[in-house]
């Protein structure tokens, strides 16, 4: 069995949170605008994408604070032709959880099948007051959407890895993509923001469980260790800046 060919970034346009929301509690009104993107898998099993960005109109009508920035080439249509896709071309839906940020474009995907944590479904059809704002996107909840609820470590796919870490919310996944002839990539989606978050144990302000939270970090730090895996920041505009984007990829040999 082969693993993945191609993995590209999907841009998705950025936002704007206050810094004690990426770094808990610390540096309260310092507003910083941070990027959001998908990751798409080229994989010899189907077509995988990995979270789907934010909905601009969703973030204008329920996070006007947040001052979404996305231009009509940064939607999940507008980004998969970018890569040579159709939005019929994906087979796979994956969220890493369900935070409006992460699900946006589920929606124009109507023919793949929405991989998810159980425990991520439940909460967010039925959020605590807490997490109300953040799951404020439920377009994901589509009437013709097929859901293939997950719980533990799961191999998806030949070299396609979901680690469970939960804490920013209840069901949440990061992923490793294994690519022959190159060190794996992994999304740690939003255990931590940036890299001096992930130095410091630092989680995001919006959490689920901070101890879980804490502990998903430093899982995050055992497998970039045991797998040698490059790591990649989701919220973060200084490292992002450093990576491909589509129509540019990472391949395998
Ligand atoms: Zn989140």
């Amino acid at each position: 069995m082969a693993k993945a060919t191609r993995v590209w970034l999907l841009d998705s346009g950025s936002l704007v949170i206050d810094q004690s929301h990426i770094t808990w509690n610390v540096g309260a009104g310092n507003p910083v605008r941070f990027p959001v993107y998908s990751v798409l898998i080229e994989h010899p099993d189907g077509l995988f994408l990995f979270d789907t960005g934010f909905d601009e109109d969703l973030v204008n009508e329920k996070l006007a604070f947040e001052l979404p920035q996305q231009t009509a080439a940064q939607t999940i249509p507008a980004q998969l032709e970018l890569a040579g896709f159709s939005t019929d071309d994906v087979d796979a839906v994956v969220n890493s959880h369900l935070h409006f940020d992460h699900c946006g474009g589920n929606k124009h995907l109507t023919r793949a099948t929405t991989y998810l944590h159980e425990d991520e479904i439940r909460a967010a059809r039925s959020p605590e007051p807490f997490e109300v704002l953040g799951y404020a996107d439920r377009s994901w909840d589509h009437p013709g959407a097929a859901f293939s609820l997950l719980s533990g470590d799961v191999e998806l796919a030949r070299g396609l890895h979901l680690f469970y870490t939960p804490g920013h919310t209840a069901g949440h996944y990061s992923l490793l993509v294994e690519l022959d002839g190159r060190n794996p990539l992994l999304f740690m989606a939003d255990v931590a923001y940036t890299p001096a978050a992930y130095a410091k144990d630092q989680q995001a302000g919006f959490h689920r469980d901070p101890v879980a939270g804490v502990r998903s970090i430093r899982r995050i730090r055992q497998l970039a260790k045991h797998w040698d895996a490059d790591i990649f920041f989701t919220h973060d505009m200084d490292t992002y800046k450093t990576y491909r984007l589509a129509p540019d990829f990472y391949a395998g040999s």
